[in-house]
């Protein structure tokens, strides 16, 4: 199958925007894809004379194709919290998170959430996915059997927590090692899953749990790490009290060694220099999550000062903190997280973040995150057209910058058109395949 379209892929990190070798921009574009992959990319006038007279081509018009949105922080099971209080972190977790994530252990209600999840996540042009799951081992059987009959590529865990939390969503230490082992061998590396050791947060593992989950850590070394760090005031000031050994509260999971590549670290609103540039050298990556932060008041992430220490970050939805699961409201609302500071974020360098740059940041570049020749060909189709006000404004654009600005703030689940998994459609009306290949 061939698409035809405007088609955008980066290449590097755009920074201001500036840098056009950062980005590859076919405006009248085409894109070969077979058995799942991208076989082609590159202007429609030189890829379609070269291929077979007979290829069904789908002819996207200038709407634009994009690789699909990566989230590199979202908790499915808080899928039904979204727009649930509006306390700060510690409330917020013990009145609404805590009480709907026991309801996880039912496998067939964490069955009906994960189909609702990635239904909604196809809407949004979102495929790929770092997600907490909850405590109990059937919300990861439920979300990973879900995620494989779709053929995504997600990755995800079984929460680890032992204390200062509700009884009943406590593991032992020992519970923690035997599921997670258990779940590991299960799914890790099965077709396009991975396994994240997921501790929720520093407060809510005993050391002797942290162990645990530096064994697993060692004992599968190409296990994905997901957690969270320095959020919010409160919870850090909680963290100095249970782990008063700790220079800070990085410092609590780099001495159990959960700093590493494919480490990724969400929020990280409150780090000093010292702790930037240790995350930066040890491979780890954080998840900078606007809405999130801004629902529940935790706090600005420096964009900044990130790009100074050399800490990669992708841009994360944090769904049920956050309120919403689409990418372009995200972006808009990390840019004004920037604007608040005196920074700026790019409409290029956004939309690298949702695409090649979380990608990075998780270690799968190559395979998602870009529509290079040989990547998976999970793909989405932005629609220019999606309300009265995005079609007047983008028929202005003077430029690609302009397009995706005016995607990114006034964009919502409607502008995504179509999303694709595999080559294969999974949203949207199904676009009429023709054979005309003139280019
Ligand atoms: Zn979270």
């Amino acid at each position: 199958m061939v698409h035809r379209g405007q088609i955008l892929s980066f290449v590097s990190d755009p920074g201001d925007g500036a840098d056009a070798a950062s980005y590859q921009h076919f405006p009248e574009g085409a894109m070969l894809v077979e058995d799942g992959r991208i076989a082609a990319l590159g202007p429609a006038a030189a890829i379609l004379p070269k291929l077979p007279r007979d290829i069904p081509v789908t002819d996207h018009g200038r709407n634009l194709l994009l690789p699909g949105f990566i989230d590199n922080h979202i908790h499915y099971a808080q899928s039904d919290v979204i727009g649930a209080g509006g306390r700060q972190l510690l409330d917020w977790l013990n009145d609404y998170t805590f009480v709907e994530e026991r309801r996880f252990g039912d496998p067939e209600h964490a069955r009906e959430v994960a189909d609702f999840f990635f239904d909604e996540l196809a809407r949004n042009g979102t495929t790929s996915a770092l997600v907490f799951c909850t405590v109990h081992p059937e919300s990861v059987d439920a979300f990973f059997g879900a995620a494989a009959r779709r053929r995504l590529r997600m990755i995800a865990g079984k929460v680890l927590m032992d204390r200062n939390a509700p009884k009943d969503l406590c593991d032992s230490p020992a519970a923690a090692d035997t599921e997670s082992r258990a779940l590991l061998e299960r799914w890790g590396g099965q077709d396009r899953l991975h396994y994240a050791i997921t501790p929720r947060f520093a407060p809510t593992s005993s050391p002797a749990q942290l162990q645990v989950a530096a064994r697993l850590a060692q004992d599968f070394p190409e296990a994905f790490i997901h957690s969270h760090l320095a959020e919010n005031h409160a919870e850090i000031l909680w963290v100095k009290e249970l782990f008063p050994a700790a220079r800070s509260y990085l410092d609590v999971y780099d001495g159990y060694g959960l700093l590493r590549e494919r480490a990724i670290y969400a929020h990280c609103i409150y780090l000093d220099e010292a702790d930037r540039r240790r995350m930066a050298a040890s491979g780890a990556a954080a998840a900078f999550c606007p809405t999130s932060n801004l629902y529940l008041g935790s706090g600005l992430f420096d964009l900044a000062v990130s790009d100074a220490a050399g800490l990669p970050f992708s841009v994360a939805t944090d769904v049920g903190g956050g309120s919403s699961f689409n990418m372009l409201r995200t972006l808009d609302e990390a840019r004004k997280v920037a604007r608040l500071q005196g920074e700026d974020l790019s409409p290029l360098r956004a939309f690298y973040l949702a695409t090649l740059g979380a990608a990075r940041c998780l270690r799968l570049d190559g395979q998602i995150g870009t529509l290079e020749p040989h990547s998976e060909a999970d793909f989405i189709v932005l629609d220019l057209e999606a309300t009265p006000l995005i079609a007047r404004r983008t028929a202005a654009a003077q430029s690609l910058s302009d397009t995706l600005r005016i995607l990114m703030t006034l964009g919502d689940d409607r502008a995504i058109k179509a999303t694709y998994i595999l080559g294969r459609q999974v949203h949207g009306v199904p676009a009429a395949a023709g054979m005309s290949r003139s280019a």
